[in-house]
């Protein structure tokens, strides 16, 4: 009987899972195609001073207008990409369009000197030994200065990261780049060669806040990793901030800088431009209640 229920379990799933290999070969042709059919396109998160609102740069984030399903989201398709190498092509395009676009926000708009474009890159990127030249080529054909852009790496990569990785962070590094651990607190980091590593920034993953301000032993735990940051000679930005109470306390916290839904959700280029060209401080909530009540 035990085999019998079995088998008719294996029966009932290998059909879903037959159709999810074969919903990931197809994910990833159409994606190749789609790169070429310019189906992949920017949204533009704002990064932000804590204290002011100010908007200090924005984070790079992919998303696919998919002809048939529509639109998908980088967490459906980007480890696809990477399992099938095709995300060699998609870092590249998204480099190029993101550094594009910040050089028609330059040529529009006066940036502030420290207004700084995130990218994210995945760990297979920076295994090629032709990524900083790619970098170095993408940042002089579009005019960008090198200190604008700072590549965001998950902590996994990190902690797998050979020789290659490591030179490619370096050569970065030296061409003026910074470097930027993302989803800090998620990966088994090792905190003794956090020390060690080429980075100028550590993002702290959006788990370790969520609770902050309901749960004081949280919020002090998040102090002392803020703290370990500090030591360690790199600064804290602290994504995935959804509340007025969750900011407010970071505040406290001597935290700087951060990101998330309370702010602003990720937004497309024109309306970064219009908050760049307006001067206006985020959440954008807090600016339209005041002029309605003005
Ligand atoms: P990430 O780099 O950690 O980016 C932050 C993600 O959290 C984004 O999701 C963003 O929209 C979302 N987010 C921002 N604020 C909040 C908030 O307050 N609450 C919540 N719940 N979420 C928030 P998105 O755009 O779906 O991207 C997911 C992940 O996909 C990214 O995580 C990144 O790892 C990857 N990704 C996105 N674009 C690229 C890319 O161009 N290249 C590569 N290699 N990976 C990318
Ligand atoms: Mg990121
Ligand atoms: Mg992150
Ligand atoms: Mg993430």
């Amino acid at each position: 009987a035990a085999k019998e229920a079995g088998r008719s379990q294996n029966m009932a799933f290998e059909p879903v899972m037959l159709y999810a290999r074969q919903l990931r070969r197809d994910t990833a042709t159409e994606l190749r195609q789609g790169i070429g059919r310019n189906e992949l396109f920017l949204a533009f998160q704002p990064v932000v001073e804590l204290a002011t609102g100010r908007m200090t740069g924005v984070e790079a984030l992919i998303r696919w207008r998919h002809p048939q399903r529509g639109l998908i989201m980088p967490d459906e398709f980007i480890s696809i990409a990477e399992e099938t190498g095709i995300i060699l092509d998609v870092g590249r395009w998204v480099l190029r369009a993101a550094l594009e676009q910040v050089a028609r926000w330059e040529a529009q708009l006066s940036l502030e000197p420290d207004f700084k474009l995130r990218v994210n890159l995945s760990a297979k990127e920076l295994q090629r030994l032709d990524l900083v030249d790619h970098v170095r080529r993408a940042l002089s054909e579009t005019g960008i200065a090198p200190g604008r852009l700072v590549i965001e790496i998950t902590e996994s990569a990190f902690v797998s990261g050979g020789d290659v990785e490591m030179y490619s962070l370096r050569s970065l590094n030296a061409l003026g780049v910074g470097i930027e651990i993302d989803d800090f607190g998620t990966g088994y980091s090792s905190i003794s060669y956090l020390r060690r590593l080429p980075v100028q920034t550590v993002k702290v993953d959006r788990s370790l806040i969520r609770e902050i301000s309901a749960d004081p032993g949280q919020l002090q735990f998040v102090d002392a990793v803020h703290g370990l940051i500090q030591a360690a000679g790199m600064e804290a930005v602290f994504e995935g901030i959804e509340t007025l109470d969750q900011a407010a306390d970071l505040l406290v916290l001597g935290c700087r800088s951060g990101q998330g839904y309370y702010f602003s959700k990720p937004l497309e280029a024109e309306q970064v431009a219009a908050i760049l060209e307006s001067g206006t401080t985020l959440p954008l909530v807090q600016a339209s209640a005041a002029a309605s009540t003005a």
